[in-house]
């Protein structure tokens, strides 16, 4: 035994587990001592392997389950103990709302010290299958095959997948077609280790709402040989494709995209409707993954930003301008700013595609773009934020407490970082009312939440 350590590894042990890290994994202590064992719910017993140990917490492997949580289900998809993608499957969806309610209340008390904000119970889906109107496959070789599918947990090999009951259905067949037609071909596909071949991800997207759907074939190599018999293949068994696009990503990197995109047949965009808003989105842009989720998460934020008609809102991080232009038919004027510029040509063009003209957009940093604003007098009465997992950037945060909007609404989609950023604002002088988690990725460990921060001063006249 290490000094300190009541286990060591490949020893079986006996456990209870009493809760669930922020990853999905069940908690058991032995003698004090915390073990994480993925698979295992609060309240059940079993048989662990200890695998690894560090000098605070160790990690294991569940063997059996001795008493089962009532909350525990049978997994439906055939991969899931393989694959990375979703983590809580095996725990019924009433247990999935209230964990995400309880993910977000102890990170807002232990890492935002905010005790009195009302916290609501999740809103879930009806139905939380088949929402993601987005894939993206990473290909490889297996054996001398072409493969696709999802990385496998904390690696990156690649777990062949042929369906992914969390994805629309359309779309999960567009990826099985293009692998088949890639395959037949004889498309080499793209090999990390030797950074040779030519198809690195196969991405589709369905705007389910118009039913169109864009193909992007990531490639290492500006040639794609056999280009027409995809194009071919691709638009004869799905005329819902309007748009196949390459983007050629001739870098050794982890990251998805390259810098250049073109099309290789039909539109660049593809539209999608968000309640009575019109929305093209191009190859590279963000658009929220989970549509009938969206409309709930956005409708939250038009509440939260209590407009009348006559305020200046800043939408940062505004991706296509959804939020914007979802505000803009409430308010005076909508700034947004973004840093993919084909997002800012995207929110432009859908400014105009539903007549909105009173809303603008600015391609930059958020941190920079905003406090530039400022300095030229802009002032917003509402601001939005949505930012990606790592929270908002110190320089914006201070130049909202600068500002000092009446409102400010913190769309998030990485609960810590926001706390982290609530304790900033709440120091500036604002106060966190109410936090609404919204589930929007099902299955999965992820949670987003809208929150609703006021200025204190305000708090009187609310
Ligand atoms: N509000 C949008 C997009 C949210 S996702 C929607 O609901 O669709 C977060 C967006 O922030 C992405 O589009 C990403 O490209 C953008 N982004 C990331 N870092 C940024 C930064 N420093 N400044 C501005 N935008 C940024």
């Amino acid at each position: 035994m290490k000094s300190g350590i009541p286990v060591e590894k490949n020893q079986e042990v006996d456990v209870t587990f009493t809760d669930l890290t922020h990853e999905g994994a069940g908690i058991a202590k032995v003698e004090g001592y915390t073990l994480f064992v993925p698979g295992a719910l609060p309240g059940e017993k079993g048989i662990v392997k200890i695998v690894k140990t560090k000098k605070g917490y160790g990690y294991a492997k569940l063997i059996e389950i001795k008493e089962k949580s009532p909350d525990r289900v049978d997994p439906p998809c055939y991969i899931y103990d393989q694959c990375g993608g979703c983590q809580l499957q095996h725990l019924s969806y009433k247990g999935q709302l209230i964990y995400k309610k309880q993910v977000v209340q102890d990170v807002l008390t232990r890492i935002g010290g905010i005790k009195d904000a009302t916290v609501h119970d999740t809103l879930g889906m009806e139905d939380p299958w088949t929402y993601r109107n987005k894939v993206q496959v990473p290909v490889a070789s297996q054996n001398g095959e072409l493969i696709a599918g999802f990385f496998r947990k904390r690696s990156h090999d690649i777990v062949e997948m042929d369906k992914c009951i969390i994805t629309e259905e359309t779309i999960d067949e567009v990826i099985q077609e293009v692998k088949r037609i890639a395959k037949t071909c004889g498309i080499t596909p793209y090999a990390e280790q030797k950074h040779r071949g030519t198809l690195r991800h196969i991405m589709a997207r369905i705007g389910v709402n118009t039913g169109e759907v864009m193909v992007v074939l990531v490639t290492r190599t500006k040639d794609l040989p056999f280009r027409k018999s995809l194009i071919k293949g691709i638009t004869e068994a799905f005329p819902q494709v309007k748009s196949i696009v390459q983007n050629v990503n001739t870098k050794r990197t982890n990251a998805i995209f390259g810098n250049e995109t073109q099309v290789l047949w039909g539109r660049d965009v593809i539209y999608d409707t968000i309640g009575d808003v019109k929305f093209a989105i191009s190859a590279r842009s963000f658009y929220q993954i989970n549509p009938s989720q969206t409309k709930v998460l956005y409708d939250k934020v038009l509440e939260y930003a209590k407009l009348s008609g006559t305020e200046s809102v800043i939408d940062a991080y505004c991706g296509i301008g959804t939020i914007s232009l979802f505000l803009a038919q409430k308010a005076g004027h909508v700034y947004g700013v973004e840093i993919v510029p084909e997002a800012i040509e995207d929110a432009k063009k859908n400014a105009e595609l539903n007549q909105i003209t009173n809303a603008t957009f600015e391609a930059g940093q958020a941190e920079k773009v905003i406090p530039a604003w400022y300095n030229q007098g802009i002032k917003a009465d509402v601001i939005v934020v949505d930012p990606p997992r790592k929270g908002c950037d110190e320089a914006l945060l201070q130049t909202m407490i600068d500002m000092k909007p009446k409102r400010i609404v913190y769309v998030s989609c990485n609960p810590a970082t926001l706390a982290r950023d609530l304790k900033v604002l709440e120091a500036g002088g604002f106060r966190t009312v109410e936090v609404q988690p919204v589930d929007m990725f099902p299955q999965t460990m992820h949670v987003e939440v809208v929150s609703q921060i006021i200025l204190k001063e305000e708090a009187g006249s609310r």
